[in-house]
C-alpha cells in the first residue's frame, strides 16, 4: 500500500482530531484507504437543475438556482422559524429553518443568488424546502456541484459531530483528486482485460465521485468482482492443489462382499439415481486421487443404502470404513441399520461414542488396529486421539453440512494415505451456496424418490384453529399413529425458552391425559443421554406424542409417527420447515405436516407457508429460502468467516460469481501457485490478506 493511502484521515481538511477518533470507533475509518473502503450504500442524482415552477411535492432532492429576495424571522418561542423567498424567472420558492438560524443568517444574503439543494414539501397547498443545502452560484463551479451524490450508512453518533454525507464527499475528494493519489493494482493485467474490469484506482476513485450512471456500474463490478475473488480463491485453488496431489488408495475391485449384498440381500431395487451415484463415487475411489465428494438428496431419498455400497467397495480393497454421524442417537439409528445389512455377509461392524463403557470401548480400539473391524460408526468421538484404524479407506459424515473444510480435514489427516471422504447431506443447499460452502467439493444429487412414497399433505392453519388440530391429531392416536408437536425458541434465553415449552406442555397435556396419553418432552436443557431417551421412548411407542424444540431436526427416523405439528411456524425459515416435515411420511401410511402461525404473517411468512404447502421438494425450496431472506440478511458465507461481503451478495450477484469462479480455474490451471511474475501482486495481496495461508509445492 501507498504511503498516501496510509495517512491517517485526521489530516484531511474538515476531520480533525475528534471526529478522526469517532470515525474509527464508530465505523473502523482509520486511514485514507479505509475511507475509501467506507463504500456507499446508494446514490442520489443530482444532475438536473430544476426551474422553480417544475418542483414538485416528490420526495427527490431538486437542485435550483435563484435569487434571495426575502428574509423573514416569524413565529414565538418554539415555533420560531427563519423563512427565505428564492426567486428566479418561473416563480418563487420558499425556504425554511427550524434550527441553526443565526448561522444562516450570516451566511446567506439578500440579493445573492444561490445554488440550493433540497428535499421538497407541500404543506397547505404551498411547497418548501426545509434546511436546503444552498451555496453561492458560480457559474463555472455548476457542473461540479450538479454530481451524483453517494450516500452512506452514518451512525448516530457521527451525525451528531456533523459528519454528512457531504462531508464525507468532500473528504474522499480531497483524496481522489490529489496529485498523489495512486491504488496498487492487485489483479494482474490480462484478468483486467478478459473480464472486462476497470483498474482498482478508477473503481475507488468512481464509487465515491462518479459523473455518470456507467461509472457507477463499472465501479461497483470491479469492487464486487474484488469480494467475490477473495471469497472463492481459497476453496479453488485448495481443490485444485488437492486433485493435483493428495493420493488415496486406488479401489479396483468390485469384490465377494459387494456382490453378494447386491444379489442376495438387496430387498428392493436401487433407484436410476442411486444407481448413477453409486457409479460416480465408484469412478472416484479407482482413479488414485482422493475422493471428496458430498451427495445431496432429499430426506429419504435413501442415501444411506449408498453409503453401505461405498463401505463395501472400501472393504472389498482390504480397508476400514469411519462413518461419522452428528449425534448419538443417529449413530444408532445407523448402527441397527447396517448391523441389518451386515449380519450374513460377514462384515464387522461396531459403534463408538461418548457413552460407549470402558471395556468395550478398548475391545473396539483394540479390533481398529488389528484390522478385525472392518466398520466403525460413531459421534465425534470418532475423531479423538486414542482412535487409530488400521487401514483407514473411506470416511463418511452423515448429515453434517455444517463441516468447514478444515474440519472435515481433521477427519483423515492423521492417516497416510488419506482416505476417500463421502459427505451425506439432506438438507439441500442452493448452487450458490454449494459453490462457496463445498466448493472443494465434487456433487452428486440423488434426485428421486423410492417408489410408492405418498408425499406428506402439507396444511397451514392460524394458531386460533389449535383445538381443530388437536383433535385431528386425537384421531390419528385413536387409529394407532403417533405425533410431534415443534415449538421454536422464541427467546434470548434459554430459561425463558424452557419457561415456554413448559406452559405449552401443560395445554397439551391438559388435552391428552394420563393414563389414557404419554407425551414425551424434548429441549435443550436435557443433557444428551436423556434426550435419546427420551426418543426412545418414542420410538418404542412408549409415547405418542412427543413435544420438542428443533432437536429432533435432523435423521431421526421413527415410521410410524405421521402428524408433525409445527407451532410458530412463521419463526422457521424454509429449510427448517422442510427438515422438520422431513420426519413424517416415512411409511406407506399418509402424512400430515400442520403448519401453526400467528393471524398477522408478514409478507415473506405468507410466501414461506404457501410454498411449504404447495410443494415437497427441498431443492425448490432451498432456493426460494434463499430468495426470501434478501441480501440485506447474512449469507451463508458470512459465517464461514472467510470475507466480509460489503458490496456483493452471493445471491444477487450469482451471474458475476459464477464469472469468479471460472476466471479463477482458469488462473489457476494457468499458474497454478501464482509462481509468474505477472502474479506476484496478487499473490502477495492474498497474503496479506491471510488467503495464502496453504500454499504447498509440490516436492
Ligand atoms: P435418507 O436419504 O433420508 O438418509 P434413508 O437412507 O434413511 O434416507 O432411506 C429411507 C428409507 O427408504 C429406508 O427405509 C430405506 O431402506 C428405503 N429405501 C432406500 N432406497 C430405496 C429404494 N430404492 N427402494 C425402496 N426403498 C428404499
Ligand atoms: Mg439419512
Amino acid at each position: 500500500m501507498s504511503a498516501f493511502l496510509e495517512q491517517s484521515i485526521e489530516y484531511l481538511k474538515g476531520v480533525g482530531p475528534r471526529k478522526a477518533e469517532l470515525f474509527k470507533k464508530e465505523v473502523g475509518v482509520k486511514t485514507y484507504m479505509d475511507l475509501l473502503e467506507y463504500f456507499p450504500f446508494r446514490f442520489e442524482d443530482r444532475r438536473k437543475l430544476y426551474r422553480i415552477n417544475e418542483v414538485k411535492d416528490t420526495a427527490t432532492t431538486v437542485q435550483v438556482v435563484g435569487q434571495i429576495v426575502s428574509i423573514t424571522e416569524e413565529g414565538e418561542g418554539r415555533k420560531k422559524r427563519l423563512r427565505a423567498l428564492l426567486k428566479d424567472d418561473t416563480g418563487d420558492l420558499e425556504l425554511v429553518w427550524f434550527s441553526g438560524r443565526d448561522w444562516v443568517r450570516k451566511n446567506i444574503k439578500l440579493q445573492n443568488t444561490y445554488l440550493i439543494q433540497g428535499k421538497p414539501q407541500s404543506f397547505r397547498g404551498q411547497i418548501s424546502i426545509a434546511h436546503p443545502e444552498f451555496v453561492l452560484y458560480e457559474k463555472d463551479q455548476l457542473k461540479r456541484e450538479l454530481s451524483i451524490r453517494p450516500i452512506y450508512h452514518l451512525t448516530d453518533a457521527l451525525k451528531r459531530t456533523g459528519v454528512s454525507n457531504k462531508l464525507i464527499f468532500q473528504l474522499t475528494k480531497q483524496i481522489v483528486f490529489h496529485r498523489d493519489f495512486a491504488v496498487p493494482e492487485w489483479l494482474p493485467q490480462h484478468i483486467l482485460e478478459e473480464e472486462n474490469l476497470v483498474n482498482l484506482r478508477n473503481a475507488l476513485a468512481w464509487i465515491h465521485h462518479p459523473s455518470s450512471i456507467e461509472q457507477i456500474n463499472q465501479a461497483l463490478k470491479r469492487l464486487k468482482f474484488n469480494e467475490l475473488f477473495l471469497l472463492q480463491f481459497k476453496i479453488n485453488h485448495y481443490k485444485a492443489t488437492r486433485a493435483a496431489r493428495l493420493s488415496s488408495y486406488s479401489f479396483e475391485h468390485i469384490g465377494a462382499h459387494f456382490n453378494h449384498f447386491y444379489k442376495d440381500e438387496l430387498s428392493f431395487n436401487l433407484t436410476n439415481a442411486q444407481k448413477r451415484v453409486i457409479k460416480e463415487i465408484r469412478r472416484d475411489v479407482q482413479s488414485g486421487a482422493q475422493m471428496n465428494r458430498l451427495v445431496q438428496g432429499d430426506v429419504g431419498s435413501g442415501k444411506t443404502i449408498v453409503a453401505w455400497f461405498a463401505m463395501l467397495i472400501a472393504l472389498d480393497n482390504q480397508t476400514q470404513t469411519a462413518f461419522m454421524a452428528p449425534t448419538e442417537i443417529l449413530a444408532r439409528q445407523h448402527f441397527e441399520t447396517l448391523s441389518e445389512y451386515a449380519q450374513n455377509i460377514g462384515v464387522e461392524i461396531a459403534i463408538l461414542t461418548g457413552s460407549t463403557k470402558k471395556k468395550e470401548r478398548e475391545a473396539i480400539l483394540e479390533s481398529l488396529q488389528n484390522g478385525s473391524l472392518d466398520i466403525l460408526i460413531g459421534t465425534h468421538a470418532l475423531i479423538e486421539d486414542p482412535v487409530r484404524f488400521n487401514k483407514l479407506g473411506l470416511a463418511i459424515i452423515d448429515e453434517q453440512h455444517r463441516f468447514g473444510v478444515a474440519q472435515r480435514a481433521k477427519i483423515w489427516t492423521k492417516y497416510n494415505p488419506a482416505p476417500h471422504v463421502l459427505v451425506m447431506t439432506a438438507t439441500p443447499i442452493p448452487r450458490t451456496l454449494a459453490m462457496t460452502l463445498y466448493g472443494d467439493l465434487d456433487v452428486s444429487v440423488i434426485d428421486e424418490m423410492p417408489p410408492g412414497r405418498k408425499p406428506t399433505r402439507t396444511i397451514h392453519k392460524y394458531n386460533s384453529k389449535l383445538s381443530e388440530v388437536l383433535l385431528f391429531a386425537e384421531k390419528q392416536i385413536e387409529q394407532g399413529k403417533q405425533v410431534y408437536i415443534v415449538y421454536p425458541l422464541i427467546n434470548e434465553s434459554e430459561k425463558l425458552d424452557y419457561q415456554d415449552l413448559m406452559s405449552a406442555y401443560d395445554d397439551i397435556a391438559r388435552y391428552f391425559p394420563l393414563p389414557k396419553y404419554h407425551i414425551g418432552l424434548v429441549h435443550g436443557q436435557l443433557n444428551a443421554k436423556e434426550k435419546d431417551d427420551e426418543m426412545l421412548r418414542f420410538k418404542k411407542g412408549d409415547t405418542q406424542i412427543l413435544m420438542a424444540t428443533t432437536v429432533i431436526e435432523v435423521g431421526v427416523n421413527v415410521p410410524n409417527a405421521n402428524v408433525m405439528i409445527i407451532v410458530n411456524a412463521e419463526r422457521f425459515g424454509l429449510s427448517q420447515l422442510h427438515q422438520l416435515r422431513g420426519r413424517v411420511g416415512r411409511s406407506s401410511t399418509q402424512a400430515y405436516c400442520i403448519l401453526l402461525t400467528g393471524d398477522k404473517l408478514s409478507q415473506t411468512g405468507k410466501k414461506r407457508m404457501e410454498a411449504m404447502v404447495s410443494t415437497t421438494n427441498g431443492f425448490e425450496l432451498a432456493e426460494l429460502d434463499l430468495k426470501l431472506r434478501g441480501p440485506g440478511e447474512i449469507d451463508g458465507t458470512r459465517q464461514s468467516g472467510l470475507v466480509d461481503l460489503k458490496l456483493s451478495s452471493i445471491t444477487q450477484d450469482e451471474p458475476l460469481l459464477i464469472q469468479v469462479q471460472k476466471c479463477i480455474e482458469r488462473l489457476l490451471s494457468l499458474d497454478m501457485d501464482l509462481e509468474q511474475a505477472q502474479h506476484r501482486a496478487l499473490k502477495n495481496h492474498l497474503k496479506a490478506k491471510g488467503l495464502g495461508a496453504q500454499w504447498r509445492r509440490i516436492s
